[in-house]
């Protein structure tokens, strides 16, 4: 069976006749726990549940090759923070890309660093982490980066990293293990904010790590435990039915964020066009070798903060909020959150499922008036 279609169809039942086609949420604290505990799956709401495992195996029948398992939390960044969590010890080197995820630089920053981990780092763009690994315990690769759109070679990374006895974790948001299959590409961890493309609806907050060791699985189940870093039973269902349209949404989106930037390279009021389904992209030729869908998100130049503001105050497809991946097209001026190191003009867009047409008029629209 291809993909798309195991996709499509993880959240059936199994065909027994009476029963529900999908499985609803399971609203629980504690189990039937008569006697001694053992063996019994599940006793605790705070350590397991039978909405999370249905999730765990559907999303791990998507990363594919190279998953032992999957652990959801309540979060990307709770995800995130578990690796480091169950990987890292004081003294030992961490290899961060310079353009990593805010979040994920902030956790560093202001925790493990002060608790003793030594961070080094490199560029993602020319894969400058391949020559960073050397005494690392983990190398922390993201691509493409977000939101400078940079590429790197994921399986050249791994390859390097294993030679020099570290672990790889990617963080995979960006692409879904859809778009990128990083465990096959030889990656330890795929860390993915399901918040984003992953689930698409812009109604839940949750996360999830793949493990290439079912050791490292158990080790991340007891940090989920031992730091409560749960996702709710009505959040696990949503991303349950959200996941089926993964396909869809990624087919669509990723056609529209094209589309998109092939449209704002011809406009002579944007200066820069940052898309790695680009062939001018720096990254291109990684990127088409790695990636199987470009993804919905695209970043451009325009001059300044003033033209980048009036941009998004007329566009009317394009609605102003963070976050991406999303059914919706949305967009913001990233240089607003003073947290990135971008062009005061740069605009983050996510390409939605619209109509790709009424798309780039309403974009052709704002961009000239934003011009004026
Ligand atoms: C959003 C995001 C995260 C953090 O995920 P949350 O679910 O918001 O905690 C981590 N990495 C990347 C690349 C992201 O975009």
């Amino acid at each position: 069976m291809r993909e798309a279609t195991r996709v499509v169809r993880s959240g059936l039942t199994a065909a027994v006749a009476g029963e529900a086609m999908q499985l609803g949420p399971v609203f629980a604290g504690p189990f039937h726990t008569p006697g001694h505990p053992a063996g019994v799956r599940y006793t605790y709401g705070g350590s397991g549940n039978p909405t999370w495992t249905a999730l765990e195996e559907a999303i791990a029948a998507i990363e594919g090759a190279g998953c032992a398992g999957v652990r959801v939390f309540g979060s990307g960044t709770a995800a995130t923070a578990a690796v480091f969590g169950a990987v890292l010890r004081p003294g030992d080197v961490l290899v961060l890309p310079e353009e990593a995820y805010f979040g994920t630089r902030r956790v560093v920053e202001e925790y493990f660093g002060p608790m003793g981990v030594r961070v080094r780092t490199a560029a993602t763009r020319g894969s400058a982490q391949a020559e960073a690994v050397e005494g690392a315990k983990l190398v922390w690769v993201e691509t493409p980066s977000n939101p400078g759109m940079e590429v790197c070679d994921v399986a050249l990374i791994c390859e390097r990293a294993h030679a020099a006895g570290a672990l790889v974790a990617v963080d995979n948001t960006m692409a879904t293990p859809m778009g990128q299959k990083v465990m096959e590409m030889g990656a330890d961890f795929a860390v993915v904010s399901d918040a984003k493309l992953m689930l698409g609806h812009g109604d839940v907050v949750l996360g999830h790590v793949a493990a290439r060791d079912v050791e490292w699985l158990d080790v991340l189940t007891a940090w989920r435990n031992r730091t409560g870093a749960v996702v709710g039973p009505m959040e696990a269902w949503l991303a349950l039915r959200s996941l089926p349209t993964l396909p869809l949404r990624m087919e669509r989106s990723s056609a529209n964020a094209m589309r998109i930037a092939e449209f704002l390279l011809d406009r002579t009021e944007v200066e820069r066009v940052l898309y790695p389904g680009l062939p001018g992209h720096p990254g291109y030729e990684i990127a088409a070798r790695q990636m199987r869908w470009f993804g919905p998100l695209l970043s451009f130049v325009l001059r300044d903060r003033g033209m980048a503001e009036r941009f998004l105050a007329t566009a009317a497809l394009v609605t102003e909020a963070t976050s991406f991946g999303g059914v919706t097209t949305t967009a913001e001026r990233r240089g607003r959150w003073g947290l990135d190191a971008v062009p005061e003009g740069l605009i983050r867009l996510s390409a939605g499922c619209e109509d790709a047409d009424d798309l780039i008029e309403d974009i052709g629209r704002a961009l000239a008036v934003a011009a004026r």
